[in-house]
């Protein structure tokens, strides 16, 4: 496979917030014979899926992959670390804010929802000052990377530092970073953190992945009541012989662990640097053509680029003609911005090519829906070429 491209990518681009395209090695190893998941050969499959994921989360510490969605991994927080009584902050500022904070809403009723301008992200300020107009807040929910409006919580570790001092823990949603963003878990003193597999990671979609600190097992270890499938602590305790309590769904864990030591040969560093490379070229090149980027500058997420259509254009029409006329998948305006934004998921496998041809097809599509830019393709061309080959790539 030559710069990340495979035959697949020849026809339909799904450059969706996730499900992302997924290399040829992850497809093959899906097709495996199935193995016994208390045999030995599942139980070395799943060790070095956790010690690959140690690497891409940088962790020394406990994570587990769960059978469900992101959602599932959501969940699998909430109910292990939240009970009646707790007080819990949650910031919103995007759909899946609103998501997480809903979710909560079932584990206590002691919620506050800080509500912030879509436009931009939680920062430590803001956490700091909502932990300082609080007593004793058990924990802090937000969501790193806002999947529906394009920002990015900006020095994540300054917000666990604020968490920290508070004695809250720290409840990430980073379905939408984790692979795309540089983290290192236990240096940045989060405590627990969700990620997606369909998306920077470029695995298939139907896994979640959770990594646990010290701090919050001791919250875990606990709870008066305990959730059943998503039990944490009957997850630790399989997994200290390689196993799940419940049947995993070994054929994902078979793409997730192809997917994962293609990171690892290109260089976790490079890997997230990719997605920085791509990012750029997006915003210069909407900068340049006169689009309007939705998020602030200071938290422009390098995973989710978000264009917010002139006024009279649908986004559907626009997503419409994009895949059907140029085979380019993108998501659209969710809830408050419904009908108004295009969402690029840059996750995964970004390349100069795949940024090339989406930026071609969202310039093609506007102008037949009416919208007049400037020539695009040699401001596409420069920008792209530049903006990946000063990383290197
Ligand atoms: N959180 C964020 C930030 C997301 O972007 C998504 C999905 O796009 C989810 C949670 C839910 O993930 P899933 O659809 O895998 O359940």
């Amino acid at each position: 496979m030559k710069g990340g491209r495979t035959a697949r990518d020849e026809g339909e681009l799904l450059m969706l917030p996730g499900p992302t395209d997924v290399p040829e090695e992850v497809y093959e190893a899906l097709g495996r014979s199935l193995i016994n998941h208390r045999g030995r050969e599942f139980r070395e499959l799943h060790r070095s899926l956790i010690d690959k994921l140690r690497r891409v989360v940088g962790t020394s510490g406990d994570i587990f992959v769960l059978t469900c969605s992101g959602t599932g991994g959501v969940e699998t927080a909430l109910s292990n670390t939240i009970e009646r009584g707790d007080r819990v902050v949650a910031f919103v500022s995007g759909q899946f804010g609103e998501r997480l904070a809903a979710a909560a809403s079932y584990y206590t009723d002691n919620l506050s929802v800080v509500e912030q301008p879509w436009r931009r992200a939680p920062t430590a300020e803001d956490v700091k000052r909502a932990l300082g107009e609080r007593d004793g807040v058990d924990a802090v929910l937000l969501v790193h990377n806002e999947t529906s409006t394009g920002a990015l919580a900006p020095a994540i570790e300054r917000i666990a530092e604020e968490c920290r001092r508070a004695g809250a823990l720290l409840i990430v949603d980073a379905v939408t970073s984790l692979g795309g963003v540089k983290f290192g878990f236990d240096q940045a003193g989060i405590d627990v953190l969700v990620a997606g597999t369909q998306k920077c990671l470029a695995a298939p979609p139907g896994l979640a992945v959770i990594a646990v600190s010290e701090r919050a097992w001791e919250k875990i270890e606990s709870l008066k009541k305990r959730p059943a499938y998503f039990d944490l602590l009957l997850h630790r305790k399989f997994m200290e012989r390689g196993e799940t309590p419940y049947t995993p769904a070994i054929s994902l864990f078979y793409g997730l662990d192809a997917a994962l030591s293609r990171i690892i040969s290109f260089g976790v560093e490079r890997w997230v640097e990719r997605h920085r490379a791509g990012a750029e070229a997006y915003y210069r090149v909407a900068d340049e053509l006169g689009l309007e980027i939705y998020p602030e500058p200071g938290f422009r997420s390098t995973t989710l680029i978000a264009i917010r259509l002139p006024d009279g254009v649908q986004d559907t029409a626009v997503a419409e003609t994009m895949a059907e006329e140029f085979g380019v998948h993108v998501g659209v305006g969710v809830s408050r911005e419904r009908g108004r934004m295009i969402r690029i998921g840059s996750m995964g496998e970004v390349t100069a090519w795949k940024t090339k041809r989406t930026l071609r097809a969202l310039c093609e599509a506007l102008s037949r829906h009416g919208v007049k830019l400037p020539p695009s393709d040699s401001i596409i061309e420069n920008i792209v070429d530049e903006s990946f080959s000063s990383r290197g790539f």
